[in-house]
Order: C-alpha cells, then sequence, then structure tokens
C-alpha cells in the first residue's frame, strides 16, 4: 500500500506547525520543530515572500495530507466523498477524515503516531465489532467497538502509548475502556474537537477551481 515516507520532521517544518507525526519524540526535546523553527531545505531560513492565494489554498491541503498520513489519491476521494455528502464540504471532509479507523487507533491511545496506529492495523492487531480488520481507511460508525486482539493485549509498546494518551487526551466521541482494550464510538465526531489549526474552506476553494 502506498503511503508518504518522506521525513515527517521536515513536514511540519514546511508547514511551520507541529504536527505530531512521530509519538513520543514530538513531546520530548528532540522535535526538530522546537530546535529549528525555520522552514526546511537550504532557503528555510530566508523570509518567505507573501503566499498567493492559490498557495496559501496548497499549503492547507498539504497540511491536511500530512497530517491524517494520506496520499494526493487518497485525499481526493476522500474530499469527492465529503462533496456527495449533505453538508458543510470542509466539515464533512475532516469528519470523514477523523472516521478513519487507524485515526481512531491513535485517537484511543493505542498508538502514539498516526503512523504507528496505521501499522498496528495492518498487522492485524486491531478488531471492529469482534472482526479483525486490517484496513485503515475504513470508516468507523456510530456503536462501533474498536479493540485490541487478544494476543496482542501483552504488547508493550501498546501499553505504554494507552499510559501515555493522558497528554493528549481522548476526544469525546470515544469512549475508552482501558481494562479491556477497549473504545467505543459514542457518537461520530464533531468538528469543534479537531483542535489543530485547520481552515478547512481554503481546501475546498483549491478543489473547487
Ligand atoms: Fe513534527 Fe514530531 Fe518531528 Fe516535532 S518530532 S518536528 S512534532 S514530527
Amino acid at each position: 500500500m502506498a503511503r508518504n515516507i518522506g521525513a515527517a520532521c521536515r513536514r511540519c517544518r514546511r508547514e511551520n506547525l507541529k504536527l505530531f507525526l512521530k509519538g513520543d519524540r514530538c513531546y520530548s526535546d528532540k522535535c526538530s520543530f522546537e530546535r529549528r523553527a525555520f522552514g526546511p531545505g537550504q532557503h528555510g531560513q530566508a523570509r518567505f515572500r507573501k503566499l498567493s492565494d492559490y498557495a496559501v489554498q496548497l499549503r492547507e491541503k498539504q497540511k491536511v495530507k500530512s497530517l491524517y498520513g494520506m496520499l494526493e489519491g487518497q485525499f481526493r476521494l476522500t474530499f469527492a466523498k465529503a462533496e456527495r455528502q449533505k453538508g458543510v464540504t470542509g466539515e464533512n471532509l475532516l469528519i470523514l477524515l477523523e472516521r478513519r479507523l487507524d485515526n481512531a487507533v491513535f485517537r484511543a491511545g493505542f498508538a502514539s503516531s498516526r503512523t504507528q496506529a496505521r501499522q498496528l492495523v495492518r498487522h492485524k492487531h486491531i478488531l471492529v465489532n469482534g472482526r479483525k480488520v486490517n484496513i485503515p481507511s475504513f470508516m468507523v460508525s456510530e456503536n462501533d467497538v474498536i479493540s485490541l486482539k487478544e494476543k496482542s493485549r501483552a504488547n508493550a509498546i501498546i501499553n505504554e502509548n494507552l499510559e501515555a494518551v493522558a497528554r493528549r487526551g481522548v476526544p469525546s466521541w470515544l469512549e475508552m475502556d482501558k481494562d479491556n482494550y477497549k473504545a467505543s464510538v459514542k457518537a461520530l465526531p464533531n468538528r469543534e474537537e479537531i483542535t489543530m489549526p485547520i481552515q478547512e474552506q481554503l481546501i475546498v476553494e483549491l478543489y473547487s477551481k
């Protein structure tokens, strides 16, 4: 399966925002963004020129794509799905992204990053309603129960992640039962709980050109 293998920290520096792509490292003083808070590359420290409207829209889309670890094709398909839904397209897009299984596994605390969550899903550690699901883009729905396979419950990394989740918190649309390695989807995600600074309208404008 195709995935973005570019340097994660470089993407944060490019977007001038901590995207928390590397789990524990992002919370430590090893974070590249904290140590080098300027753009990547030879001219990274140069003052940026004023960006055109198109460039601003493009950067916003690239930022959200990096945040959710998606490639252009997958992202476009998700956008097309958001457009077909009733309501505000930008919000629909963010909610669809939040509903991805890899994101839900990360948000529940089983993984320290979305990349790690994707790997847990691909390696069949995750069950949805008691059945193995190894598709990171699987959309979770209200009342779904995401759990960890019995054999994976002794995994030290997953247990450490569950302990460390308090520092970022579990969103209210997920109800975590840590003792039983389960997270229930109480409701669909809502826009207010996506706290990263995202202007989704800019993505809609970009794709509407
Ligand atoms: Fe971004 Fe994390 Fe790298 Fe810091 S450590 S620059 S937050 S990916």
